[in-house]
Parts: C-alpha cells; structure tokens; sequence
C-alpha cells in the first residue's frame, strides 16, 4: 500500500513503523525486567453462589510498573502471549493463587470447597508439559484438584480439539474442574458444550451489561443458561453492576455470579478483609 502511493508516502510511513517497533521492544524488555523483580500480583474477584454466598474468586494479574502504576492484563497480556512470556507469568499466577488459597483454607478463611479460578492462556494450554505442570503446581501446594477451577477460552479448542479434548479430560479425572471463559464471543458454537467435557461456562460480561434493554442479550443468555442447566454444569454470570441484572440472571437460574456489584479485584490484603466479613456475617 505505502509502496503503491509513491516514494513519498514510503518515506513518511517507515519512521512510524520503526517507532511502533520501538515501542513494543522496549515494553517486551520491560515485562522481563517486570517479570525478573516480581512486579506481577495477583487480585482476586470473589464469585457468589444465588443465595449470596461467596464459593471462590478468580485470580486476575495485574502489572505494579515502577513507573507507570497498576496496569491492567488488556495492556499487557496479548505481547506477553505473542512472545512466549505468558508461560512464566501464568506460572507465576498459578503458584501464587494456590498458595494463597492453601493459607485462606487452613487458616479456616475460606471453606475448604473454596474454589480459585485460574485464566490459561491458549499458549500455555498449547504446552506438551501443561497437564503435568498443573499436576505439580497442585502437589507443590498441597491444594486438592477439586478446588481449581481452569478457565479457557473457545480459541484453544479451535487449533487441535482432539489434543486440547485429551488433555482436559487427563486434567478432570485427575479432579480438576474446567470453565470455559467470555462465552459466546468467540466462533464455537452451542455444540461444542456437549462434546467437551467441562464443569462451568462463563458467559462475558458483553452480554450482561445489556441483558435489561437488547432483547437479543437477554434471549442469548437465556439459551446458554437453559442449556448449562440442562447439561448440568454451572453458569457465571460476569459483570453484574446492577441488583437488577442480578435478580434477573437469577429468575433465568444462572448458578454463579461475579461482578462489581458484589466487588471489583481486589489486592490480597483487601480479599483477605473481604473473607474475613463474610465469615463473621455467616457465623452471626
Ligand atoms: P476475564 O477472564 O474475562 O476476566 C473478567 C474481567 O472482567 C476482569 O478484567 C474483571 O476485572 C472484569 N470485570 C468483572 N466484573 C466486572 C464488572 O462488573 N464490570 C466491569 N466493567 N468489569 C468487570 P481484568 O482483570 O482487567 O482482566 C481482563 C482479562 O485479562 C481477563 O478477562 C483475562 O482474559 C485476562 N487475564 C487476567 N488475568 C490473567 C491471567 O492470569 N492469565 C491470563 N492468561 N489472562 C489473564
Ligand atoms: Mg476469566
Ligand atoms: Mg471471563
Ligand atoms: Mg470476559
């Protein structure tokens, strides 16, 4: 194109890639730098059941940069995919989240079927050594496989679904649940939901947000949670900001819910305040 517009335009064009170029290298450094001084951290979300019970969270990264403050995973997580470095930050989640999770329980914070939710990005499932590394990760911290839940997206069943199909069944019997994340945003289709064997779908928040005034919203997520019930596994609503997307995700059965009507990510020391509240308020 830059070519076809003259030698001009070439000129004009090339510093702004170069700079582009630039840019990236310099973030991709940082993120090792980032990486080699443990500045990843990890918040938790809590997920509530229809009664208004807290039954887990999900383990959202988010970047402490020296200079820039808190960076939020959409700014950071597609380079860290591109360049591999998502193998060692999801690593780093992991072991963070279930070692967490091992101190709420036996410090009698969380009930011992609290559940932690982790993202795996499609790299990381791609790797031939995923299934033994979550076995480790699980044995390291002495954390039971019933208690973490796995979230991925519809991509990585696109590439090889005989592998990934493989690999998810090695996990689940082994007692590891599976979520299948941002549900409905992706080429899947309904279909894939019987084959797979999985515990929960997790319909994305673009579908909640309008789910009171887009009828097409409302009649999607309806569909998806008649057919989660049918098939017996769990539906969590992500986002819910209003009591009445919720009461209304309850009318349809939704299981689970998640969303800043209930709390934002929270950092560990909030969290940890946040179980605390919820245990006294469970115990009065
Ligand atoms: P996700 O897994 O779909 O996570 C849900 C996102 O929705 C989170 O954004 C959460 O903060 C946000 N959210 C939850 N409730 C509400 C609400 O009521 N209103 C609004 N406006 N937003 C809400 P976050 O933490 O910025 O994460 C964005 C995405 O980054 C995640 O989407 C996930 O795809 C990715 N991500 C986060 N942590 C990790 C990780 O450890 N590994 C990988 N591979 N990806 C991660
Ligand atoms: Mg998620
Ligand atoms: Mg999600
Ligand atoms: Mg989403």
């Amino acid at each position: 194109q830059a070519k076809d517009a003259g030698r001009n335009t070439l000129r004009l064009f090339l510093p702004s890639m170069q700079h582009v170029a630039n840019e990236r290298l310099k973030t991709l450094n940082d993120l090792r730098k980032g990486i080699e001084h443990s500045e990843f951290i990890t918040f938790y979300q809590p997920q509530y059941d229809q009664n208004g019970c807290m039954v887990g969270a999900e383990a959202l990264l988010r970047w402490q940069h020296p200079q820039k403050g808190l960076i939020s995973p959409d700014n950071f997580i597609p380079l860290a995919e591109e360049s591999g470095l998502i193998i060692e930050l999801g690593a780093v989640v992991l072991e963070t989240a279930l070692s967490n999770l091992y101190s709420w329980i036996d410090s009698k914070q969380a009930p011992l079927s609290f559940q932690i939710s982790v993202n795996i990005s499609p790299l990381q499932f791609l790797q031939d050594s995923f299934v033994l590394k979550i076995k480790e990760a699980l044995k390291n911290t002495s954390i039971a496989p019933s208690n973490l839940t796995l979230e991925i997206t519809e991509s990585v069943l696109l590439d090889n679904a005989k592998l990934a199909m493989e690999k998810i069944h090695a996990l689940r019997d082994f007692g590891v649940q599976f979520s299948i994340d941002d549900f409905g945003t992706g080429y899947s289709s309904l279909a894939y939901l019987k084959q797979l064997s999985i515990d929960e779908v997790k319909i994305d928040r673009s579908f909640v947000r309008d789910i009171l005034i887009d009828d097409s919203d409302a009649a999607l997520v309806e569909t998806v949670i008649n057919l989660t019930s049918r098939l017996r596994l769990d539906s969590v609503a992500e986002g819910v900001e209003t009591a009445a997307q919720f009461s209304f995700l309850k009318n349809l059965g939704c299981t689970r819910y998640q969303g800043y009507l209930f709390s934002k990510p929270l950092p560990l020391h909030e969290f940890k305040a946040l179980l605390l509240s919820q245990k006294n308020l469970m115990s009065a």
